[in-house]
């Protein structure tokens, strides 16, 4: 990893100016595996697990796992998928709402930790597992982007019970306690809520006679996309982390979603009432992010430049919430021109809603 670039290697911007078709995804698996080396470099003695969710595509996993400990799996598809393409990588198995199938395939399959969501889903599992209880703790998250409290977890009743069921059931181990509270918190303030959530579970897990207990204090780092150069603060992060007890963390999108380029071109533009759209080849059928995060996609105008005018992107579905950027300054596009939505390598493509319309699907490249 790390390698200089070679002098005859495309840069990421000359690869997508030569694609072959529009639109098309292009994976940075160079920049991944650099960022990914430096977010692990900065948590001496913390595992850190890839949550497949924010994009389980395969090559991105190859080129993460030299660098994580562990993938974090959310469903049995993810698990079939992680198995299959990592036969001997670590796995976490979360997620809410896990039937007696999927719990079993995870026995099958060979998971590291079952992340617990219910007393009732604990009495689904049979035969031996590692336990973690995932926890529902009202703790203060006053800047996250979204809360993770709802139906993730349980309240001290449901540990409690939880932790009754687990004494008594020979070749269940409670290993420790998992967390994911709120997603879009920087270093401070996740660290603040790893206190927390430390100063919660020890005595928690003491009470209940856990010996060497471990703590997932879960994902969420914050990404920007008003500002696609900042970067989630790992090195102070790593730094204020607790020495103990054995810490995991388990990030999806701050790993993800620098390294994804949708690059398409434009089909039309046109002034209606005023406003001045450009129609682009693609739409958030690809790249659904925008409408879920209600933002402005991050992007490069590859072939034109010149003086700007403001114009909104859309896509080429039949709906008004085909936008992936609004009112945003250009420069003069034509039919044509070529444009990279950047920051799209997590809940981008996977998060999308590909059939509709029947437009053809992108084309993918990987940039090794
Ligand atoms: C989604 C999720 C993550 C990853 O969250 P990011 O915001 O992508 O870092 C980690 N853990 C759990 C339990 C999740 O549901």
């Amino acid at each position: 990893m790390n390698q200089p670039t070679a002098v005859n290697e495309p840069t990421l911007h000359e690869y997508a100016l030569g694609l072959p078709s529009h639109p098309a995804y292009i994976y940075d698996l160079r920049g991944l595996a650099a960022h990914a080396a430096e977010i692990r470099a900065a948590l001496p003695g913390t595992e850190l697990f890839y949550a497949a969710k924010a994009n389980p595509d395969a090559e991105i996993l190859r080129t993460l796992a030299p660098h994580v400990d562990g993938i974090e799996v959310s469903s049995g598809g993810e698990l079939t998928h992680v198995r299959a393409t990592l036969p001997d990588i670590r796995i976490a198995f979360g997620g809410p709402g896990k039937t007696i199938e999927e719990l079993s395939l995870a026995q099958h399959l060979g998971v590291d930790r079952i992340h617990v969501e219910s007393p009732r889903e604990l009495s689904r599992i049979s035969g031996p597992a590692d336990i973690l209880l995932r926890a529902n703790l009202p703790l203060k998250t006053p800047d996250a982007a979204l809360t993770m409290s709802g139906p993730f977890g349980m309240d001290e009743p449901g540990l409690d019970e939880c932790a009754r069921h687990l004494a008594g059931t020979p070749g269940l181990d409670l290993c420790g306690i998992h967390v994911h509270l709120a997603s879009g918190l920087d270093a401070p303030a996740m660290l603040d809520l790893a206190a927390q959530t430390r100063d919660w579970a020890l005595p928690w897990l003491d009470a209940h006679g856990v010996r060497d207990p471990e703590l997932n204090i879960g994902g969420g780092m914050a990404v920007d996309y008003t500002a696609p150069d900042s970067r989630f603060d790992w090195r102070s992060y790593g730094k204020g982390l607790p020495a103990n007890p054995v810490l995991r963390i388990e990030p999806g999108r701050a790993m993800t979603a620098y390294h994804g380029w949708y690059v398409t071109d434009v089909l039309d533009v046109k002034t209606t009432r005023g406003e001045t759209y450009v129609i682009l080849r693609g739409g958030t059928h690809h790249l659904r992010t925008p409408v879920t995060k209600g933002h402005d996609q991050p992007f490069e105008t590859l072939t034109a430049n010149g003086p700007e005018i403001r114009a909104t992107l859309v896509g080429q579905l039949c709906t008004p919430k085909d936008v992936f950027a609004r009112d945003v300054l250009v420069p003069r596009l034509s039919p044509g021109d070529i444009i990279a939505f950047t920051m799209a390598g997590a809940y981008a493509w996977n998060i999308s809603h590909h059939d509709f319309l029947m437009h053809p699907k992108p084309a993918f490249h990987y940039l090794r």
